[in-house]
């Protein structure tokens, strides 16, 4: 096997692909220097390239021999001001505007068209609109069906078709838009292995997602708005996995709340067992620089401490200038919290408790044998993955061997924390369980006689009955 797992990370790499890096070559490139998912932005480009960019991700995994999962990031529902007379709008400090329910208006001096009938439904008085990513802003100080009465806060140009928060308010709107339905049917042909929810208000929006997109797809919910927040328990519950979008969440609260709700959200997810991807700005000046600022270097570690299960890259793998540099580095910070003193002491500062079932109370246990009689490795076969999610969860302190039959498993197993995705077809019994466990713990470079644990299901092939849990050495029968 070409990889070894000592070489592996547990905090995973997720870069965002764009024109720098939408070429078969530079994907493969950045696969190799260690991204492990590839995020689709269905905010930008067409249906038929984001096709052919999945498919190219297919055919480059299947030459890197590893597996990489696929994210599609649906757009959700951005909303924005309508076309403004004559373009733009300068808003000075103090200043009266009038908000009006329409795509365009000529109101004349200070009129904002605002073609979203859900925000005048829920505003009230004291409400803040923010406009461009939060550079602009006002508060309401009337508000009626169709119009309303705001004073500026926050000065600047207004442009045509720039886009509005709502932080204060939940919107009766869903997640997911008519542009999103087409994205999700286009992604889900093309065999992606997570849909990310923008903008995700309430567990609803969940439900609504699943019923679109079948039971077979995972659901991701990006958590970027106040709303989200005060409903955190139950979406995670409700979702495949999470992220940490701190792009709108920064938009939306002030910018000293997104590490304290950053922190909140990785325990959350980390409790209920979601995988949690820290997303936006983390190489942010490298979208030019060949270098990281220092702060962004401790903002990466800052996740990998906090046991996030990934890292995101965003525009600075989409269109900038150093997309191979990039993961080149984001891979070195990681590596070097990994392997610094304080790393194991920060991952077993949170310990969540397992739930009453046989498949969690072995994944705990496997993961405290782990520690005991310090393990190389935990070689665990799983139909679903779910066993695999919860042998994550526990944090263990030796790599985790996902062993499949199923490649979209495997494929979704890349965004696990410490967790290396194996495919192998060839397993048809108990016996062979054990035998592979052992032989590809030798082949990912375990040493001889060292011990390692296994974990599985019998009657083999029966997904959801992890049930089995052995301690045995790589070459040998003994114990
Ligand atoms: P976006 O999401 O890049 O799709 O807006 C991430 C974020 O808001 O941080
Ligand atoms: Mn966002």
């Amino acid at each position: 096997m070409e990889h070894k797992l000592i070489d592996e990370r547990h905090c995973k790499i997720v870069a965002t692909v764009g024109p720098s890096s939408n070429s078969p070559h530079a994907l493969a490139l950045l696969a190799r220097t260690g991204v492990n998912v590839f995020r689709i932005n269905f905010s930008h480009g067409d249906r038929q390239a984001h096709t052919k960019v999945i498919a190219a991700i297919r055919q480059m995994e299947e030459m890197l021999g590893r597996s990489v999962a696929v994210l599609a990031d649906l757009q959700g529902p951005k909303i924005r001001v309508g076309q403004l007379e004559g373009g733009e709008l300068k808003l000075a400090w103090g200043d009266e505007v009038t908000l009006v329910c329409a795509d365009s208006h000529s109101g004349g001096e200070g009129t904002i068209p605002v073609p979203h009938p859900e925000i005048f439904e829920v505003s009230s008085p004291g409400d803040k609109l923010l406009f461009d990513d939060g550079r602009l802003g006002v508060e309401l100080t009337e508000v009626q069906s169709d119009r309303a009465k705001a004073k500026v806060t926050m000065p600047g140009v207004l442009k045509d078709r720039k886009g509005i928060n709502v932080p204060d308010k939940r919107l009766n709107i869903s997640a997911i838009t008519e542009k999103d339905r087409l994205d999700m049917q286009t992604a889900l042909d093309a065999g992606v292995d997570f849909i990310a929810l923008s903008f995700v208000q309430h567990p609803d929006d969940i439900a609504e997602a699943r019923e679109l997109a079948g039971p077979n797809a995972r659901i991701l919910a990006k958590i970027e708005k106040p709303s989200a927040l005060e409903y955190l328990d139950d979406i995670v519950k409700a979702a495949d996995a999470v992220m940490v979008a701190r792009g709108d969440l920064g938009v939306e609260l002030p910018p000293e709340q997104v590490p304290v709700h950053q922190r909140r959200i990785v325990r959350t997810a980390r409790q209920y067992g979601r995988p949690v991807i820290i997303a936006t700005q983390m190489l942010e000046s490298m979208i030019d620089s060949p270098v990281p600022t220092r702060a962004e270097a401790s903002d990466v570690a800052t996740a990998v401490y906090q046991g996030a299960d990934a890292v995101m890259l965003s525009a600075e793998s989409a269109v900038g200038r150093h997309p191979q540099t990039v993961v080149a580095i984001m891979d070195r910070i990681i590596r070097a919290i990994e392997t610094s003193p304080d790393y194991r002491s920060a991952m077993a500062q949170f310990t969540a408790e397992p739930e009453k079932t046989t498949a969690d109370a072995i994944c705990h246990a496997a993961a405290e044998i782990t520690d005991t009689l310090h393990c190389h490795a935990i070689m665990a076969f799983t139909s679903t993955g779910s066993t695999v999610k919860r042998l994550s969860r526990s944090r263990p302190s030796a790599p985790i061997v996902m062993l499949t039959e199923n490649p979209s498993t495997a494929r979704r197993g890349a965004l696990y924390w410490g967790v290396t995705p194996i495919v192998r077809t060839d397993i048809n019994s108990h016996e062979d369980m054990m035998e592979t466990g052992k032989s590809v713990a030798a082949e990912l470079g375990v040493e001889k006689n060292a011990r390692i644990v296994i974990t599985a299901g019998v009657p083999f092939g029966r997904p959801g009955k992890t049930n089995l849990l052995q301690v045995t050495r790589v070459d040998s029968d003994e114990e």
